[in-house]
């Protein structure tokens, strides 16, 4: 099942690919917020999949604009250096925890938005992004993807600078500003999935090189692995992001160093999941908090 955010709307894109309002088609059982489907992600997910085609016939979207899926976590956890390759092209040690910082939620944008760039300095990482559905907290690994409501192609655009200015790093304003958090193309669960855990991902410029090819089977800790720590200190709360950690590849990892420039369009792709397409555009100059 696929559900998506259309201008604003929640939507649920039914077996032959046409894409269902939500409040019109559950006669107002539930309602148009996208973030509503996680006051009761069960029911939601049990109504959206028994919906018959000929249900949502009457019930078309009216826009097909996609914004994020999940347009408003109240928690959003990111990690850091959880590939092997990414860790040594970082020159950091391969960590024995995974180092979390936040992505506030301000930063969060749909797949097929601009970004405006702040600064000569912003970075690309693809990354899986995982949608908790029901509250974890001190959750097992092996019970850990029942909690999950879905997964996403995210970005977790970094201005590098902003990142490491100063004598302690600033992962969570760095990778803040508005436009940072490109997510979606929808909220895709996880039994379309062959296997949730070994799934390709990569970004490239539209018309360029590939920057960036993996699996997430390479990833440090797994996500079963992310959710049995994370909630382990913080509950999980239904319709929170954890953004989990970007392969190899970055332009900051590169000699010398690349970053995004104005008229990029930057594809952001994961198997099974979809493709973000997303332009960079020119903006003003980063003041440094
Ligand atoms: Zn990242």
């Amino acid at each position: 099942m696929q559900v998506t955010n259309c201008a604003g709307r929640l939507a649920v894109r039914t077996g032959h690919g046409a894409l269902t309002d939500a409040a019109v088609a559950s006669q107002g059982r539930f309602g148009p917020d996208p973030q509503g489907a996680f006051d009761d992600w069960p029911a939601f997910r049990a109504w959206a999949g028994s919906l018959a085609d000929e249900h949502s016939a009457a019930a078309l979207v009216g826009s097909e604009v996609l914004g994020p899926p999940v347009p408003r976590p109240a928690q959003v956890f990111a990690i850091g250096l959880n590939y092997r390759a990414h860790a040594q092209e970082s020159r950091l040690a391969v960590p024995d925890a995974p180092p979390t910082f936040t992505k506030f939620p301000t930063c969060l944008t749909g797949p097929h938005d601009s970004v405006v760039l702040p600064a000569d300095t912003v970075d690309w990482e693809v990354e899986l992004v995982v949608a908790l559905g029901t509250r974890a907290e001190h959750v097992a690994p092996d019970d850990a993807w029942s909690h999950v409501a879905g997964v996403m192609v995210g970005q977790d655009l970094s201005e590098r600078r902003l990142q490491t200015a100063g004598p302690a790093p600033q992962f969570s304003l760095g990778k803040s500003f508005p436009g940072f958090g490109p997510t979606g193309p929808a909220l895709v669960t996880i039994d379309e999935l062959t296997d949730p855990d070994d799934l390709e991902l990569g970004c490239q410029l539209e018309d360029g090189e590939i920057l960036q090819n993996s699996r997430t089977s390479d990833m440090v800790f797994p996500v079963p692995e992310l959710i049995a720590r994370l909630s382990a200190v913080c509950p999980l709360l239904p319709g929170d992001l954890i953004f989990t950690g970007t392969p190899s590849g970055v332009g900051a990892g590169r000699d010398p160093r690349v970053f995004l420039k104005p008229g990029d369009v930057l594809l952001s792709w994961i198997e099974g999941v979809g493709r973000l397409r997303n332009p960079m555009m020119a903006g003003t100059a980063t003041t440094t908090p």
